[in-house]
């Protein structure tokens, strides 16, 4: 029998009577663990935990979460080459990106414990004589974080690292997919100082677990990033019972290439925006909006570019594309290719499931060209290593389709004139306009989020997250 690594419920690691095996997707026959499925009475108990622990840890001062924040921060940081090989094993991301995303959430837990120190408020003169007004920020409460399997630790991260930093307890139940990262993010938080109940883990399905965090009156908010689908429900049972939301959701996310822009430049824009992480990006480039002028030259460069492209084995030395994450997202991936050969694109390459030595979820990229907007291939999200070609008559038709979608989170263009990377930033949809950079890969201290479909609530990340994780409280004194 494997060792069950546990939930973390009220200061302690809890097996349980369920369990899931976490499945390596570069090879099935690899079990990287078994994690505890969270029964309904675990969830009760990680709750009352958190809302025990919320008044003393609302207290806490800046220093203590300062010191206890750095310490996580400064532990992953230490081990992210450990750690960015359990994620690239769990979810199939390649070792470099596993560990580029394992330093990532390191800085992000080292950001917020100097956020802790710099929280501010306002002191301002009443319009009355004698008044003086104080606008200060508290912790938001008891907060819910639920998380999609795509950034195992990443997305924990910026979501786990605010909520402590304002003085918040938490309840975080990841993706049944990855509970690895998630549970050794648990592990070093219960080495850190934390008082007890203060942070709880709860790996398990959304439909148990979720389902629990979401409806429950002790839970002040809930923060979750994942499908639209999901979101939407979940935004439906906090407004019912008035607790405040935050949903990041998926994206379609155009690349404009103009005229006039770098072949060079654009064509690793689109390849890593499109593909990089088996595509599995909410901001990945899944819309490739091209001018007449360059498209022929630009669709020969990408393709070539993708046959040199090595899809292997997430760990194996020089893999470009790692595994789809499971066999569920794989058949989601290849009817949508099988939809877009319907409406009449051409696949201009790949879309093939691709056998390797090991037993795995292999994919090879695909690229659609002679496509229309409206098609079902560019208006949904397809979440894996697909990308469709747009020709456009100019740069006003191109901003026109990079628009005309119901997502909103990312919007890029390559080009070489100011005048247009200045026009598209100002008025190009989205919460975040990439010039000349792919439309995935942001900054770890500036505010994360779109607009539209993609997003609904305040921005995550940076000092914006303090939106979310804070209330806002106005006290007045006379005398
Ligand atoms: P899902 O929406 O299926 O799941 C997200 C999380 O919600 C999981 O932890 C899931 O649990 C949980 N969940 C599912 N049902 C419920 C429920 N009824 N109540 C409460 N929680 C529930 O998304 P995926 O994990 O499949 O992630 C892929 C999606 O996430 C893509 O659409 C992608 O675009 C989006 N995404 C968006 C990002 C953004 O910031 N905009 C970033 C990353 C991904 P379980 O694992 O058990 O299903």
């Amino acid at each position: 029998m494997m060792q069950q690594f546990g939930n973390y419920i009220a200061g302690e690691f809890r097996t349980s009577v369920d369990s899931n095996s976490n499945i390596n997707p570069s090879d099935t026959s690899d079990i990287v663990g078994q994690y505890a499925r969270a029964t309904e009475q675990d969830v009760e108990d990680a709750i009352a935990a958190a809302a025990i622990a919320q008044d003393q840890w609302s207290q806490s001062t800046p220093q203590q979460r300062h010191d206890i924040l750095d310490f996580v921060g400064n532990e992953i940081l230490a081990r992210k080459e450990e750690l960015g090989r359990l994620l690239a094993r769990e979810e199939g991301k390649t070792l470099p990106e596993g560990i580029g995303e394992a330093a990532r959430a390191g800085q992000i837990f080292k950001f917020f414990a100097g956020e802790a120190l710099r929280l501010t408020g306002d002191h301002l003169a009443s319009v009355r004589p004698g008044v003086e007004v104080d606008v200060t920020r508290e912790a938001l409460g008891t907060v819910g974080i639920i998380t999609p399997w795509n950034f195992p630790i990443a997305i924990p991260a910026w979501k786990i690292a605010p909520a402590l930093c304002y003085g918040n307890t938490v309840v975080f139940k990841p993706a049944d997919l990855v509970p690895g990262c998630a549970w050794a993010i648990a592990e070093i938080l219960s080495r850190s100082g934390l008082p007890t109940g203060v942070f709880n883990l709860v790996m398990g399905r959304g439909s148990v677990v979720g389902e629990k965090i979401v409806t429950d009156r002790r839970i002040d908010g809930v923060t979750f990033t994942g499908s639209v689908a999901t979101g939407s429900q979940i935004a439906a049972k906090c407004a019912a019972r008035m607790a405040k939301f935050q949903m990041e959701m998926g994206g379609k996310n155009p690349l404009v290439v103009l005229d006039d822009a770098d072949l060079d430049i654009a064509v690793d824009c689109a390849v890593n925006g499109a593909f990089f992480s088996t595509g599995q990006r909410c901001t990945a480039s899944s819309r490739l909006i091209v001018t007449e002028g360059i498209h022929d030259r630009f669709v020969d460069a990408v393709i070539g570019k993708l046959q040199g492209l090595k899809v292997d084995d997430a760990l194996a030395e020089g893999t470009h594309i790692g595994p789809v994450v499971d066999e569920r997202q794989l058949t989601q991936d290849l009817d949508y290719i099988n939809i877009a050969k319907a409406e009449g694109a051409t696949l201009a390459f790949g879309g093939d499931r691709l056998e390797r030595s090991k037993d795995g979820f292999y994919l090879q990229p695909a690229l659609f060209t002679e496509t229309e907007n409206g098609m079902r291939i560019n208006q949904e999200e397809v979440f894996g290593p697909v990308a469709s070609v747009v020709k456009a008559k100019d740069y006003e038709q191109a901003l026109y389709l990079a628009n005309d979608t119901e997502f909103g989170l990312s919007s890029g263009i390559c080009t070489t004139s100011l005048k247009y990377a200045r026009h598209y930033k100002a008025n190009a949809k989205a919460g975040m306009v990439m010039v000349n950079l792919p439309t995935a890969g942001v900054d770890y201290h500036v505010p994360f989020g779109g607009r539209k479909g993609s997003s609904f609530g305040s921005r995550e990340q940076g000092r914006y997250a303090a939106e979310f994780f804070t209330t806002v409280k106005t006290a007045y004194t006379f005398g």
